[in-house]
């Protein structure tokens, strides 16, 4: 065992993306104007959507983005 003592909590495959949230709240949902908490880039630029409708277009959408950041799990930790 080695005696590092660093818990960083990363997952053991694939890269390491920083858990900083990326998106705020003047970021809004493409659909419905909430607050976006889901960024798709795709090849004709960046599409950005609430929970909701991340969700909603997550299996259209995850054939054809490049990259799919999903800060929706802030939802649950980010009381009001
Ligand atoms: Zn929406």
């Amino acid at each position: 065992m080695s005696t590092g003592e660093h818990g960083t909590g990363r997952a053991a495959n694939g890269s390491v993306d920083t858990l900083e949230p990326q998106l705020t709240a003047a970021d809004r949902c493409d659909s419905c104007g909430a607050q976006a908490y889901i960024r798709v880039v795709v090849k004709s630029g960046e599409l950005l959507f609430c929970a909701h409708h991340g969700k909603k277009y997550e299996e259209k959408l995850s054939a054809i983005a490049h990259s799919w950041h999903d800060e929706s799990s802030r939802l649950l930790t980010d009381p009001r």
